[in-house]
């Protein structure tokens, strides 16, 4: 899997429509401090599915959105968009795709979200999915940002272990098995509500 392009407009100092693109080899992002470097990091992770406003380095979620300027009003809405390449045959045959897929994620002042898979509505699960196998969710340690390093130092062991389950891929399965617990949960309540029913008939 590649990242093949990022596509930003209204998220944090990235008011107009922004495009960067990854080509193959390295690409490095260059800038005087301030320039937004950090941002583009943070509308990465954003959009591999973090869900935490201070992981954005914000206090809340609207913190993500363009805040205004002078010259220039609010955003009304954050939006980024990543294109990947080289992905999996099932991947492809699930979004109806060959070989990439586009991923979005919107987030309107008004706190409602929109997540899109090659222009098709889903749920944010559908995205962190695509991420499990890969060592690359949104807290991987594939993004080691300012201050990472001493965190993951003095992290605790429950910590530390997010990190390697997220790296051996083992996070795809305890999604599932969250999942699966939840609906025998489900289950279990509709039994009961169903022994009810036949206790009150006879
Ligand atoms: P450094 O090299 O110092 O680490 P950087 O290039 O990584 O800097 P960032 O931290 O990405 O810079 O960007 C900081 C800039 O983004 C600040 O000028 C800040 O005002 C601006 N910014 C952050 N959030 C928003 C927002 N919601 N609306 C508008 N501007 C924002």
């Amino acid at each position: 899997m590649k990242f093949k392009k990022l596509i930003i407009q209204g998220f944090k100092s990235f008011v107009d429509k922004t495009v960067i693109d990854f080509p193959d080899g390295i690409t490095c992002i260059v800038g005087p401090n301030g320039s937004g470097k950090s941002n583009i990091l943070d509308a990465i992770r954003w959009i591999l599915g973090e869900q935490n406003p201070k992981e954005l380095r914000g206090s809340d979620m609207d913190d993500i959105i363009f805040a205004g300027s002078e010259k220039r009003s609010q955003s009304n809405v954050a939006s980024v968009t990543l294109v990947i390449s080289d992905i999996s045959e099932e991947l492809a045959g699930k979004w109806g795709s060959f070989s990439e897929i586009e991923i979005s994620r919107k987030y309107y002042r008004d706190g409602e979200r929109e997540y899109f898979i090659n222009n098709k509505r889903c749920k944010l699960k559908d995205i962190r999915e695509i991420f499990f196998d890969t060592g690359l969710g949104a807290r991987s340690i594939s993004i080691i940002e300012q201050g990472k390093v001493e965190k993951i130092i003095s992290a605790s062991p429950e910590e530390i272990r997010v990190f390697f389950d997220e790296a051996a891929g083992i996070t795809r399965f305890k999604e599932k098995k969250k999942d699966a617990e939840k609906r025998l949960e489900q289950a279990k309540e509709n039994l009961n509500r169903v022994k009810d029913i036949i206790s009150e008939v006879k």
